[in-house]
């Protein structure tokens, strides 16, 4: 049962539309029960031209009637949009995410530029809900008015994490050491040459297992009403990039601060439930977490779509000689990694009444020029 449909629906933006977030973000949008797409923005190669000109669509899906004519903007901050999306290259993102917040709007975004500022929620809505009280903060901290910034975690953190919430609930976590196989399609279009990925493994991604190390610290930690306190769990990554489409897998060995039986484990992830409220969004499942019995599974391309692409595929529940316990997990990097998550968490801002519905920019003071 989703939560009821709003009187009126919120008017989205996506910036960086054009990229392989973007394009991801577009196409759920196209039938959302809350949200309609009317602004896209990329750079200046794609602005200009309708988006079904400017991008170069990688999707089985065809491109959402609404979107097709659209014009691509620019990084034009009175854009006719309650909120957008940032999925937006990292090397703009930090400056344009700031301009759009000051200008009103609030940034849902799935760059790294803002994920571990101090006063930014760095957000899964089934493990830290809470860190939206941040927000005010934030809005007084940097002198915003309607606007602000959220994030969504890294693609590879947003599945460990996910499965790492109930045990941390059930019975503290030490340490994890974690070793990923990552997709191509993490590393956006073009992405990865062929020349290096096809037949082969590249044991290194860019600033990857720093992430990894960090944001996990900050999510399974608490906003103290001032600040964020990390979770202070030891945390171990190795990133790969491996000749998958979609879908990063990982292996994951675990230390608990309580002895558990693997059964206990197991029953922890399978029963991981969200409360009703939480499950009414439209993009949420009530058990984001499968657990799968096969003793070879999870694999990419049979379980990547689990649950629309929001769930995270467990297996291989088993005991670990170093740590506690080990299993392997998987989760859609476009889908959970990133427009999926970013998509769940405007929809919980929106139930929390963070979303307002902005006058259009010709009725409103957006008409006046911003400074940057
Ligand atoms: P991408 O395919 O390279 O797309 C980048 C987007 O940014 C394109 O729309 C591009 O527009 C736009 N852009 C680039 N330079 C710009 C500029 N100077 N001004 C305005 N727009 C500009 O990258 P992606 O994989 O979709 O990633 C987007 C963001 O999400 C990145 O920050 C990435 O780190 C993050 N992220 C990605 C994943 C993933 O699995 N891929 C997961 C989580 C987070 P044009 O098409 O016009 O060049």
């Amino acid at each position: 049962m989703h939560a009821k449909p709003p009187e009126k629906k919120w008017k989205a933006g996506v910036l960086g539309a054009t990229g392989v977030v973007g394009q991801r973000l577009v196409q759920m949008l196209g039938n959302h029960p809350w949200f309609d797409l009317t602004e896209v923005a990329a750079s200046e190669r794609s602005s200009g031209r309708t988006y079904a000109e400017a991008v170069r669509w990688h999707l089985d899906a065809p491109i959402p009637d609404a979107a097709r004519g659209l014009v691509v903007k620019g990084l034009d901050l009175s854009l006719d949009c309650d909120f957008v999306f940032s999925a937006l290259d990292s090397s703009v993102a930090g400056t344009a995410e700031e301009d759009f917040a000051r200008a009103g709007y609030p940034v849902v975004s799935n760059s790294r530029n803002h994920r571990m500022d101090p006063d930014v929620p760095l957000l899964i809505p089934e493990v830290n809900a809470a860190h939206l009280d941040a927000i005010p903060l934030q809005q007084k901290n940097r002198g915003y008015d309607t606007g602000f910034i959220v994030t969504n975690p890294n693609c590879s953190t947003a599945g460990l994490v996910l499965v790492l919430k109930p045990l941390v609930d059930a019975f503290g976590l030490e340490k994890i050491f974690v070793v990923t196989l990552q997709a191509i399609s993490g590393a956006g279009y073009p992405g990865v040459a062929s020349l290096d990925i096809q037949g082969n493994v590249v044991p290194f991604i860019s600033g990857e297992e720093e992430k990894m190390e960090a944001e996990p610290q900050k999510l399974l930690g608490k906003w103290d009403g001032s600040r964020f306190v990390d979770a202070g769990i030891g945390l171990s990554a190795h990133c790969n990039r491996v000749p998958v489409i979609d879908g990063h897998l990982e292996c994951v060995s675990i230390g608990l601060k309580k002895i558990a039986s693997l059964d206990e484990v197991r029953e922890a992830l399978r029963n991981f439930e969200v409360d009703a409220d939480l499950a009414s969004l439209p993009t949420a499942l009530r058990n984001p977490i499968v657990v799968l019995d096969e003793e070879n599974r999870p694999q990419p391309r049979r379980d990547v779509n689990a649950g629309n692409g929001m769930a995270a595929v467990v297996g291989r529940v088993r005991e670990c000689p170093l740590l506690d316990v080990k299993l392997t997990l998987l989760s859609h990097n476009l889908v959970r990694g990133a427009a999926g998550a970013a998509l769940l968490n405007a929809e919980l801002l929106a139930v929390r009444g963070f979303l307002k519905h902005r006058r259009a920019p010709s009725e409103s003071r957006l008409a006046e020029p911003v400074s940057r």
